[in-house]
């Protein structure tokens, strides 16, 4: 039996997957064409540009890839063979990157807001939170590159999975419906990819362990956990079943991408149509119609029914599959309380007529 395998030890090989896709990405983000996007004014005035160009590098590496396991020169099943060693490297390399933001942080005597060391004293608390803003390692924003190398994890992490499946004959409706769930949302995400540069990570968390944990380890590592699952279990859906879970991943999809894009339309142009009539807006600035005239967090609604889809082709067997949706409730759930109190002292007494004119949090009549 192979020990360092159950042991999870990281091997040479996993280093060198790692090392191989971070170099791949490092090069491939900044010799693909890009679009440039600036991101939100940063306290002094600055703004960093970011380079989108994830979906072609990551349209890239799967062909490179498929060329490559055509020509016999690599494997696409060595993914879902060495899923644990690349857990443990990973991890460790986590480990290892916190440590050097930290130190790194502290000697820095950049005072932009971008690199202005934050240094509370307390060790542990400055390497699990960061020190800085948006480091970056040879002209590399690392915060982006990170949650980047995560979401493309995970897409191939799934695809060594379907051809570990494929290649040992037991490619099931539950997978595909799993694969083509996760490749939409992935695929999505990349094509929408200049959004993140608005998100509150990306603009308002420093890059510590918590985050680069987050990015390369917690995402690819325990998103794809029904896949994995799948590997090892067989389930038998019927038809209603297919035809429920496309369903709900639709109708997911839609609330999800639909809010987010009709926030981010309003705020680039507070007079853009929201579905065909002009928006009503609270106090000249928040949106009260539309998904945001439903629930004050529609687009957590829509999210939540997406990761449901991706476990509902699990079957209800094992609670282990619906890690993933019972994790993003908590989550969601925790950042609504925090982004309400966040709003409520930004937006004051508009916020509170927001609240007025649209009470439910997520679920409407229900929360
Ligand atoms: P939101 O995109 O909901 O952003 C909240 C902010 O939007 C508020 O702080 C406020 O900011 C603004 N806002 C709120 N209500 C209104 C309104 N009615 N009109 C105009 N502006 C408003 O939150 P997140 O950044 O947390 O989430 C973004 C997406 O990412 C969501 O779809 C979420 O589900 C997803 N997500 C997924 C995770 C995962 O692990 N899968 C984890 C976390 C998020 P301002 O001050 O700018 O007005």
């Amino acid at each position: 039996m192979d020990l360092d395998y159950l042991l999870a030890v990281p091997s040479w090989n996993s280093v060198g997957i790692l090392v191989t896709f971070f170099t791949y990405l490092a090069i491939a983000g900044s010799l693909i064409p890009a679009k440039l996007v600036p991101g939100v004014t940063l306290q002094d005035g600055s703004r960093l540009h970011y380079r989108c160009n994830g979906l072609l590098s990551m349209l890239l590496l799967a062909l490179l890839l498929g060329v490559g396991a055509k020509m016999g020169l690599l494997s696409l099943t060595v993914i879902s063979e060495r899923g644990l060693e690349l857990l443990s490297a990973t991890f460790i390399f986590s480990f290892l990157v916190a440590l050097a933001l930290y130190a790194a942080g502290c000697k820095s005597r950049n005072q932009s807001s971008s690199l202005k060391p934050h240094v509370t004293g307390n060790l542990i608390h400055d390497w699990w939170f960061g020190v800085q803003l948006n480091p970056s390692f040879l002209g590399i924003d690392l915060k982006f590159f990170f949650v980047r190398s995560g979401m493309m994890g995970w897409l191939f992490i799934n695809l060594s999975v379907l051809a570990k499946t494929i290649q040992s004959a037991t490619l099931s409706h539950s997978m595909i419906l799993y694969q083509m769930f996760c490749l939409i949302y992935i695929l999505d995400y990349f094509f929408y990819e200049e959004y993140m540069t608005s998100t509150w990570d990306i603009i308002a968390e420093r890059l510590g362990f918590m985050l680069v944990f987050g990015d390369l380890v917690w995402i690819p590592f325990t998103f794809s956990i029904q896949g994995w699952w799948l590997l090892g279990n067989k389930v038998e859906l019927t038809t209603a079943a297919v035809i429920a879970n496309c369903f709900v991943f639709l109708i997911g999809y839609l609330v999800f991408r639909g809010a987010n894009k009709q926030k981010h339309d309003f705020k680039k142009n507070p007079k853009a149509l929201i579905w065909g009539k002009p928006p009503k807006v609270v106090g000249g600035k928040l949106l009260a119609s539309g998904y945001w005239g439903i629930a004050r967090h529609c687009n957590y609604l829509g999210d939540l029914l997406l990761a449901l889809s991706f476990s509902l082709p699990c079957g209800i067997s094992s609670p282990v599959p619906y890690f993933y949706p019972i994790y993003l409730l908590i989550l969601l759930i925790w950042r609504e309380r925090r982004d309400e109190a966040r709003c409520a002292e930004k937006y004051k007494e508009v916020w509170a007529e927001y609240r007025r004119l649209v009470p439910w949090r997520i679920l409407p009549y229900f929360y």
